[in-house]
């Protein structure tokens, strides 16, 4: 390794604080204009919710970071010096889960086919998925060659237990139950359902990374738990994801498909035995030590962004559960919702179209519901499209009879129609809170 005096240690530095504050300055925006910016005067202060993980980048992920480039180690087996970023982060992960292992992936798309790949679920095989949510939860289980069966939602905006327990069939062999939009799914009544009948439980947990249910992190409750570290989630390192799990076989797989169906000896340290799973093809979905760098300062900041992100959603709550005839989202543990947006339902499509807009001439951020799609419509999933068209998903006779579409979802796209979201910003001030109490209780009383 060459010495400290070669390296442009001074500029590097600069440069990246300079980085850091130009992006925090920015996501900050409603610090500077408030309380003497432009629009204060108008009456609105500036509402910008921003991307929660950078708004919490400072020394602490810029000093990791410096030390990966300055050992020359970014590859997390070896390198020069001991690399050991992504090993401490996922110590320190699946410690803050609850969970006894977790691995560090590129993405939560890649941690999902891992999932599928853990759990031994292939052709012939059913797993039943929300009908509203990201694409991975339908991608991972194509990618495994079952067939994704699609559940509705219910008011927790989440999978409705009742729906994911008429969906199963004698062929079905898991759930992915994804914790949508800040909030915790109805586990209770999902784990016992699935207790009964024998099924895997997976917990997508990329929309809610760092909340809980009951007391228990999200993730820890089922078979499987993932989480992505995209730039719109909770902490974040621009892409990457974990799975966390308790079981040691599991995880020996889930370690074997994202690293080509190798397995290190860390992992079989962690497990404590030899491996009780042979090789099979996997995958390259290794997390690189630049990553882990950035994870690992962001995750000691989880409990702080959630913190902050429940503390403004509570008081936004606390001041509109009164508004007569509101309809708030249901939450099945409010405690352990991260508070990344507020919801509220309105009668129609109409009437939630104009509050939005009416909110949003208020300069409010309220949209429709976003971030996922409504995936038994997408025409792709419509039309059975694998990337190959004798994929064994939907060559089986119940892939051939499978019909996807509205029909499949109509209480889905009800509730999708009728519900507000308001997002919430770690950083908003009281001030902020007041005026979007204020614009919503108005806004709902004139289109309600
Ligand atoms: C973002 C997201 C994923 C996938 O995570 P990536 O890191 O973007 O691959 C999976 N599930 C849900 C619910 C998500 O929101």
């Amino acid at each position: 390794m060459s010495t400290q005096a070669e390296k442009p240690n001074l500029t590097r530095r600069q440069f990246l604080a300079a980085g850091c504050a130009a992006a925090s300055g920015a996501a900050l925006g409603l610090a500077a204009t408030t309380p003497a910016g432009a629009a204060e005067s108008a009456g609105a202060p500036d509402i910008d919710p921003g991307y929660v993980g950078p708004q919490f980048f400072d020394k602490q992920e810029e000093q990791a970071l410096l030390e990966v480039l300055e050992a020359g180690s970014p590859f997390r087996y070896w390198g020069p010096g001991r690399p050991l970023k992504v090993q401490r982060f996922e110590e320190g992960f699946a410690r803050h889960m609850g969970a006894r292992f977790a691995l560090g992936v590129t993405s939560g798309t890649a941690a999902l086919d891992c999932a599928m790949a853990a759990l031994d679920i292939g052709p012939g095989d059913e797993v039943i998925v929300p009908a509203y949510t990201w694409w991975s939860d339908y991608t991972c289980v194509v990618h495994a060659g079952a067939l994704p069966v699609f559940a509705e939602i219910d008011r927790t905006l989440n999978l409705d237990p009742a729906d994911f327990e008429r969906k199963i069939t004698p062929r079905t062999r898991a759930v992915i139950a994804v914790h949508l939009l800040g909030g915790p799914c109805e586990m209770d009544a999902i784990l016992e359902i699935a207790r009964r009948r024998k099924l895997a439980v997976v917990e997508d947990c990329a929309q809610c990374v760092g909340g809980s249910y009951k007391g228990k992190k999200l993730g820890s409750l089922g078979d499987i738990g993932i989480y992505s570290f995209q730039i719109n989630k909770t902490m974040t390192s621009g892409e990457g994801g974990a799975l966390v799990t308790s079981d040691p076989l599991l995880y020996e797989r889930a370690a074997r498909f994202h690293d080509m169906g190798t397995i290190r000896q860390l992992f079989l340290d962690r497990i404590g035995a030899p491996g009780r799973a042979p090789m099979f093809a996997g995958e390259n979905f290794r997390m690189n030590e630049l990553t882990g760098a950035v994870l690992g300062a962001q995750l000691a900041k989880l409990d702080t962004m959630v913190g902050q992100l429940r503390r403004h959603a509570l008081a936004i709550y606390d001041g509109i559960r009164d508004t007569p005839g509101i309809r708030l989202r249901q939450r099945p543990d409010p405690a352990g919702d991260i508070g990344y947006s507020v919801f509220f339902e309105m009668k129609d499509k109409e009437s939630r179209d104009r509050c939005i807009r009416e909110l949003r001439n208020r300069k409010a951020p309220a949209s429709p519901l976003g971030g996922s799609v409504l995936l038994p419509i997408e025409e792709s999933v419509v039309n059975k499209r694998a990337r190959h068209p004798n994929w064994p998903s939907f060559l089986s006779p119940e892939g051939r009879a499978m019909r996807y579409g509205p029909e499949c979802c109509p209480r889905t796209l009800g509730i999708y129609d009728r519900f507000v979201q308001v997002r919430v910003g770690a950083k908003y001030t009281q001030r902020i809170d007041d005026y979007l109490i204020q614009a919503i209780r108005e806004t709902h009383r004139q289109f309600a």
